[in-house]
């Protein structure tokens, strides 16, 4: 890391973000720590409706490595892939402690430490914890009845997990008591640079700013094609269904239960129980399927959802997300987190506002384009 030009912290400056996700939110939150006057555009008619809606809540560095699960299988890019998991995993862990730190001045409940994943059999979960181990993640076997259905699983003790739609309402209600201001329901975007200044109109008004930070998730490609950047991100859906907890609750998971299988997790919230993830579905359906196999007495217990979901993973094609300045002067991105928006959220918000406004340059998150 070094430093290039830092901004004069003194609230004449403006910044504008695109998107209030987790990322737009934390980022928001980050610069406006810094002195700077933020305004977040939304398409939406409040925070969190786009991706951040409906995940399955666990801040897990222990999965900082990409999930493409076509990836091209050249040593170079091997090799690359190896490395981004790497930086996306140590960002992870830096997240988590401000995540964590941040949820908990929110005043929204502490949770069970861990995330636990299963696999089919004892030789696929011991050769999942050489490869978690290579990368520097902390794994352990476990396999009974009460805590992974007598499956075969890791055990990823630093991992966590939180209700990330309640922390993204809790976050924006309290950024607006610090001053960010919020336009909702803001369709039409429309972005062009002039005099220097971004100038952003919707259809809910206009708004000008030195800088502009998109961070609008899967429609970060369009915003920034309008400001002639080019930007691949692969949309890659996934699915969610929620169901009543049982009122007999004491025996249920403490802690997220992912399936490598079918790339998905059931996770106990205070108010709810969630079976979601997948990539590539659009109906929770084949999650519910894979998991009456895995805990058929649980599912009965359940019942049917009371409601199902889906959103599309923004995801980089280089296997970590774009934290970073563009070709255009003061235009900042912040997006591509794929499955790992919640966990990376609070971290790329602080990396960002570092470098937008304490002027770090750091290129382990750089898009170049
Ligand atoms: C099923 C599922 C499970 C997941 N589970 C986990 C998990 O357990 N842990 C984890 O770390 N991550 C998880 N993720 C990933 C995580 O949810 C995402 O990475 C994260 O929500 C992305 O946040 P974001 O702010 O980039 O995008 P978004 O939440 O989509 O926010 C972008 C915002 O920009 C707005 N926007 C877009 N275009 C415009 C425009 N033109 N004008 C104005 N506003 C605009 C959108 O409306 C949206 O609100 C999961 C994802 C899915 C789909």
């Amino acid at each position: 890391m070094h430093l290039c030009r830092a901004l004069p912290v003194n609230g004449e400056l403006d910044i504008i973000i695109i998107g209030a996700g987790l990322i737009g939110l934390c980022t928001a939150g980050a610069v406006a720590a810094r002195g700077l006057r933020v305004h977040v555009i939304e398409v939406h008619d409040g925070p969190c409706e786009g991706t951040s809606f409906s995940n399955s809540g666990m801040i897990h560095p222990s999965q900082a490595m990409s999930w493409d699960p076509e990836p091209l299988q050249t040593p170079d890019s091997t090799r690359a892939r190896h490395d981004a998991a790497q930086v996306t995993a140590r960002l992870a862990e830096r997240s988590k402690t401000l995540l964590l730190d941040r949820i908990k001045s929110l005043g929204l409940p502490g949770r069970a430490p861990g995330c636990l994943q299963l696999y089919p059999d004892l030789n696929a979960a011991r050769s999942a914890k050489t490869k978690y181990n290579e990368i520097g993640i902390k794994a352990n076997i476990l396999m009974n009845p009460k805590e992974s259905f007598g499956l075969p699983a890791c055990q990823f003790p630093d991992d966590s997990s939180g209700d990330a739609r309640a922390f993204g309402c809790a976050l924006a209600a309290d950024l607006e008591t610090r001053g960010v201001s919020f336009r909702y329901g803001a369709a039409d975007l429309d972005v062009r640079k002039s005099d220097g200044k971004f100038v952003v109109r919707t259809s809910n008004g206009l708004a000008s700013a030195d800088h502009l930070v998109v961070a609008a998730g899967i429609g970060s490609v369009d915003c920034l094609a309008r400001l002639g950047v080019r930007m691949q991100l692969n949309a890659v859906s996934g699915a969610a269904a929620d169901f009543h907890r049982p009122e007999d609750d004491e025996d249920l998971p403490a802690v997220p239960i992912m399936d490598a299988q079918s790339r998905s997790a059931l996770t106990v919230f205070e108010d709810r129980i969630r079976i979601s993830g997948g990539w590539g579905l659009k109906t929770p359906g084949p999650l519910l399927e894979r998991w009456r196999q895995i805990a058929p007495d649980l599912m009965q217990r359940l019942g049917h959802p009371y409601s199902e979901w889906f959103g599309f993973r923004p995801l980089s094609p280089v296997g970590r997300p774009y934290i970073s300045r563009t070709s255009v002067p003061n235009l900042w991105v912040n997006t591509g987190h794929g499955h790992m928006g919640w966990t990376l959220c609070a971290g790329s918000g602080e990396l960002l506002a570092q470098m937008i406004v304490d002027g770090h340059e750091d290129r382990r998150f750089v898009f170049s384009g």
